[in-house]
């Protein structure tokens, strides 16, 4: 998404660009993979701030697709937080929210009004934070601290302390934290900005890209094709060429080498910094020392389940369901997990992809599909590394099946209709994660999202090598939405303007008031 929306921009700025993906198909998390008549999407659910055609979310991804990009919006409830036997729905809309939670916890309506406006107050922070980042160097060294400072003082914080001086009741916070899995830390852990950027994004509802996740690429392929530029698959990077202390090029593990005024690389600030720039070139940045201020997201495992039958037979629902144990505390259930995956899963993510997309059933009748994911430590599956796909040996294939087996369980105790429907279902690995997106740790989100990466200034367009930019969730945040806003201003560095801001000018957004606070 970052490099898409990075190479969008450039085009349409008249720059001819070349994108080159190690997969053999191209949108990154974005990408989808069919097998046996089905379709699955592999890093989209949903997305939020797609709603208003003013918004900026929706005018920034107008402009890289040429407004082909449609979005259907999930219905009432986007989020469904089950705690042991207790069901909290997420419904969209910022008073719906708030009277819905103060429904379920009536004596803490303070604390809830409270934590609403420290979401929208924190949130109009990060604009400076972010937009600092694209300004130029002077503008950065005269102005950078002041325009970082009211967001660093929460982002600096803990989600869990910050929570914790607004209420004392434990289940209040296991709620508001019920969507932790959005950015896979744990609230002890996690920064409280990026806690507040995913609830934020999520309040006005969730949209899934009409006709699937493929998409995205598929409708910003042409605007980059329209400039001369192309993406090309199945071209893995294995440098970035170096040349008098400026990036002119990469190298191919082919051997193909492409030449370039400009480098960008989306790969991720650790495939950059670590594997993808020459020796000498990380020792005289001392790239090695930086890169050790983050540390990688935690792996994932996710079943692809395919079943007999269309959404509406199978009364599939939009709302996806975050699933937890009762007895512990968000930090409780990932320590207790991470010593011993026997015990309960810390969280279950279970999302009906089928079921958003109204072209599903025109695309794929009779048909439906599933995903659950679970975080999964890396170490369980590292002895696996290095072997090859699907060649991974029978004891890979029993681990997989039980660990299938038991998320299969948890879907069958939240909708019972569909024992019996499954006539398909394949779990990918932290080893499968590292594979196919060459992340390798297996990360579900790049770096870490902890109170320490938002004080690296090095997450940012410019490197200390000229010609040489980064883009993607590591320099801004994880999500579809974060890697989009990376590309815009890994471009807006480049040509030297704030293309988020010239396209808002373009017409005015919708006012502020309740529910459109934006
Ligand atoms: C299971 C899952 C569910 C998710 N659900 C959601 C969701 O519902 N909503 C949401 O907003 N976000 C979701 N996300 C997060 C979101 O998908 C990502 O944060 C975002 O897409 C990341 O985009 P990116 O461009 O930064 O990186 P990536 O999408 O990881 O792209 C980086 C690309 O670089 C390629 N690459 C790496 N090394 C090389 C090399 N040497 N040469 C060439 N190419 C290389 C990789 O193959 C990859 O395609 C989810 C992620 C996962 C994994």
């Amino acid at each position: 998404m970052g490099c898409l929306a990075a190479g969008a921009c450039l085009a349409k700025a008249g720059k001819k660009v070349l994108l080159l993906e190690r997969h053999y198909t191209p949108g990154g998390y974005t990408h989808i993979f069919k097998r046996r008549g089905y379709e699955w999407d592999v890093g989209i659910h949903y997305i939020g701030e797609v709603h208003r055609e003013n918004g900026v979310l929706k005018k920034m991804f107008d402009y890289v697709s040429d407004g082909q990009l449609q979005w259907a919006d999930m219905g009432e409830v986007y989020d469904r937080i089950v705690i042991g036997e207790k069901t909290y729905d997420f419904p969209k809309g910022v008073n719906n929210f708030k009277n819905t939670l103060k429904k379920y916890f009536p004596k803490e309506a303070h604390a809830i009004d409270a934590y609403l406006d420290l979401v929208f107050t924190v949130s109009k922070a990060s604009r400076s934070y972010f937009a600092e980042k694209a300004m130029p160097v002077l503008i950065q060294k005269l102005f950078g601290k002041k325009m970082r400072k009211s967001y660093l003082r929460y982002a600096t914080q803990s989600t869990l302390s910050v929570l914790q001086t607004l209420t004392s009741n434990k289940e209040l916070i296991k709620v508001l934290t019920g969507q932790y899995g959005d950015y896979g830390l744990p609230p002890s852990q996690s920064s409280f900005a990026m806690h507040v950027s995913v609830v934020k994004h999520y309040l006005q509802g969730g949209y899934f890209p009409v006709g699937g996740s493929a998409q995205i690429v598929g409708t910003i392929a042409p605007v980059i094709a329209a400039a001369g530029g192309s993406i090309l698959t199945n071209a893995e990077v294995s440098k970035i060429c170096i040349e008098n202390g400026k990036a002119t090029g990469v190298a191919l593990t082919d051997g193909k080498i492409f030449t370039g005024d400009t480098i960008i690389s989306g790969a991720g600030v650790m495939n950059t910094y670590k594997k993808l720039l020459p020796k000498n070139v990380i020792n005289r940045h001392s790239l090695n020392e930086v890169i050790k201020n983050v540390t990688p997201s935690v792996a994932h495992v996710s079943l692809y389940i395919g079943l007999n039958g269309s959404p509406k037979e199978l009364q599939l629902p939009k709302a996806n369901y975050w699933i937890y144990p009762d007895d512990l505390d968000h930090d409780g259930c990932v320590a207790r997990f991470e010593k011993d995956i026997e015990q309960p899963f810390p969280v279950v993510y279970i999302s009906f992809p089928s079921a958003k997309d109204p072209s599903w059933e025109q695309r794929y009748p009779d048909k439906s599909t599933i995903d659950i994911i679970t975080a999964m430590p890396y170490a369980v599956f590292q002895n696996w590394q290095g072997t090859s796909w699907k060649k991974r040996g029978e004891d890979y294939e029993q681990l997989k099946e039980k660990i299938a087996q038991r998320l299969l369980a948890e879907l069958y105790q939240k909708e019972p209709q569909l024992q019996g429907k499954v006539d398909y279902y394949e779990l990918s690995s932290p080893i499968t994660t590292q594979h196919f997106m060459n992340y390798d740790k297996g990360e579900l989100y790049g770096i870490d999202h902890n109170p320490e990466r938002y004080k690296q200034r090095f997450l940012q367009p410019r490197t200390p090598i000229k010609n040489l930019y980064l883009t993607g969730q590591d320099i801004v945040t994880c999500g579809v939405a974060g890697a989009l806003f990376a590309g815009f201003i890994t471009a807006s560095t480049l040509l030297g303007t704030n293309i988020v801001k010239d396209l808002m000018q373009t017409k005015k957004v919708a006012t502020v008031n309740g529910d459109q606070r934006d």
